[in-house]
Parts: C-alpha cells; sequence; structure tokens
C-alpha cells in the first residue's frame, strides 16, 4: 500500500471514530492534508462519516474545489477545512463537527469553554468563539465559501479549537491521531466544566502552567498515543484497518521491532512528511490487533449497495456495534 493510500486508509478509521464517539452524526467531517502536496487535501464526498468507504475520499485544493472530475456531491461546508489549511500551514488534519455538549458555550458569553481536565488539556487555554453573524449578518449559519472559511480561520489563529456560535467546532491539529484524539475530549470536557459549574462555587480550571506541561510531555509519536487510535479504531469496527509503520531507522525502536513496541503511529509518520521526514513507506504487513475485536467484518460490498455487513465477533457476543443503515 502507498503513502497515499494509508493516508486515506487512516482518514476512513478517523471518520469511524468520530462517528462511533458521538463527535459526529450524520453531519461533520474530518480531514487531512496530502503528505506531498501541501496545496491539496483529502476529504469525503458529502456523506456520513460511518458511512465512508476508500472510494468516497476526494482531493480538493485550497479553495475547495477538487483536482479531479468530481460529479459526486461534496461537503457544503467543505471551505472550513480549505481556510484552515489555507491560513495555518502548521496543521495537517481539521475536524468540523457539531457535539452537542460544546454547543452551549458557543451561545452563552457567560462562560469560556476552557480545560477543565487533563484530558481537555489540548484545546488549548482559549478557546475562541466565532459568529458568523458579526460579518455576514443573517445566513443559514454554515459555512459555504471562501470568505466565511477564512474569517473563521482568523478567529480560529493559533488556537487548535473555535467554536461556532449556535453551531459546532473547528478543531486543527499536526495529525489525524491528534485531531481526532482532541475532537473526542472536546465534549467531554465541555460536559465536566457544565456539571461543575452547576455544583456551584469556584470552578478550577487548568493552570497555564499544567496546560503546557502537558503539551511538553505529548509527542505524537508516543506509544500512548496509538493506544488510543488503536484502540477507538477497533471499538469502531475498523481494526482490519490498522497499518502501522515501522520505527524510524536507527531508533533502538528499530532494532527491536516488535510490533507492540513500534514508538510511531502511522497517521503520525504521514503528517510529519510535510517537514520531510515522514517518507517511509507505511507497512501494510503490521498485524492488526485481533485482541480486543469486537467485530468481525464478513463482507464489504462494492457500491452499490455500499454498507459493510458486521456479525458479532463470537469470542465476545456484548458490545456488539449496531447495524449500519
Ligand atoms: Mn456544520
Amino acid at each position: 500500500m502507498s503513502a497515499i493510500d494509508t493516508v486515506m486508509q487512516d482518514l476512513v478509521i478517523a471518520n469511524r471514530i468520530l462517528a462511533r464517539e458521538e463527535v459526529a452524526d450524520a453531519y461533520g467531517h474530518v480531514s487531512v492534508r496530502h503528505p506531498d502536496n501541501p496545496k491539496h487535501f483529502f476529504i469525503s464526498r458529502s456523506l456520513a462519516p460511518e458511512l465512508i468507504e476508500r472510494d468516497d475520499i476526494v482531493e480538493l485544493d485550497l479553495e475547495g474545489n477538487p483536482v479531479r472530475e468530481e460529479k459526486r456531491a461534496l461537503y457544503l461546508e467543505r471551505f472550513i477545512h480549505a481556510g484552515i489549511f489555507q491560513q495555518r500551514p502548521d496543521v495537517m488534519a481539521v475536524v468540523h463537527a457539531h457535539a452537542e455538549d460544546i454547543l452551549p458555550f458557543g451561545i452563552a458569553k457567560a462562560t469560556k469553554l476552557r480545560p477543565v481536565i487533563h484530558s481537555g488539556s489540548f484545546i488549548g487555554s482559549s478557546v475562541p468563539v466565532w459568529d458568523i453573524a458579526d460579518k455576514f449578518g443573517d445566513t443559514n449559519v454554515l459555512v459555504t465559501n471562501m470568505p466565511q472559511a477564512r474569517d473563521l480561520a482568523k478567529c480560529l489563529g493559533r488556537n487548535n479549537v473555535a467554536l461556532m456560535r449556535g453551531h459546532g467546532f473547528a478543531a486543527a491539529a499536526r495529525s489525524l491521531i491528534e485531531v481526532v484524539r482532541m475532537s473526542v475530549y472536546l465534549p467531554r470536557n465541555a460536559r465536566a466544566q457544565m456539571r461543575a459549574k452547576q455544583l456551584g462555587g469556584r470552578i478550577k480550571y487548568l493552570s497555564q502552567g499544567e496546560i503546557d506541561a502537558r503539551n511538553r510531555g505529548y509527542s505524537p509519536y508516543s506509544t500512548e498515543t496509538w493506544r488510543a487510535w488503536e484502540y477507538w479504531a477497533t471499538k469502531a469496527g475498523c481494526s482490519h484497518m490498522l497499518s502501522r509503520p515501522p520505527p524510524p531507522m536507527g531508533t533502538s525502536a528499530a532494532a527491536a521491532a516488535a510490533p507492540n513496541h513500534s514508538s510511531r503511529s502511522s497517521a503520525a509518520l504521514r503528517s510529519s512528511s510535510l517537514s520531510g521526514s515522514g517518507s517511509s513507506p507505511a507497512s501494510s504487513a503490521a498485524p492488526p490487533s485481533t485482541r480486543r475485536t469486537m467485530l468481525v467484518p464478513i463482507a464489504i460490498a462494492p457500491s452499490p449497495p455500499r454498507n459493510p455487513v458486521w456479525v458479532k465477533d463470537p469470542g465476545i457476543s456484548r458490545n456488539c456495534y449496531p447495524p449500519i443503515g
């Protein structure tokens, strides 16, 4: 499998995770910058994240236009991704979704969304709120063109997350794994903050020092990061899609070369290729984890029909994934 193929595979996994973790439902999307061409990015055609397969991924330019002839409908709000990739060369992956728990913080001016739990630290100390009405007046509240997207990206600035008033959020990160992780923990942080507020009294937020310390200790290539990606992918029924590249040449991890001791995630490796350090092809031979597989795909029909068919893993009969469609 080529590096591009693996990036697209990871994008499918990212979509399925966001659906399974209820960050996205029928709506919401995730994109990843082209590892060899920073002026392009990959995103699905207009489709619910849970249903996305490899063939649904399209390549767009930084104006949100498809780079090849495309007759299928595209996301109306693909410009969000184009705008952020345009403005932030450091960003490799973007999520836009409407997770319910974050919505109050985009509506109520009295309380800012801030990190209150350790796993929420990655949203950063400042989460700006973008109000489309400020500049564009009465709209349908969707980001449907580049001027709106650039205005949102300007509000995001150097932050990791921007809330969109009455709508949702946009998150930006250095890799798919990171943006998925942030998008999963963002609503959890919002929920914890909301509940703490209901208890009354003063809210104790993470301090800037704590946020900084967690950022210093965080590596997109760590075993801990892979642990979350592998877990979420497996929970979402995608363990058979997981691929893990070999560790960088010349490292002690490379010498060990044991599958469960490799310290670089596939998405993280590919995210680094923008800076020229991630040119190693991903290994397609990396064994997917089956230890915790809850689902077994027995057939993935070519489209149409497009829905995978799932059966319970006889070894783990509980936690059966609900049927798709
Ligand atoms: Mn939206």
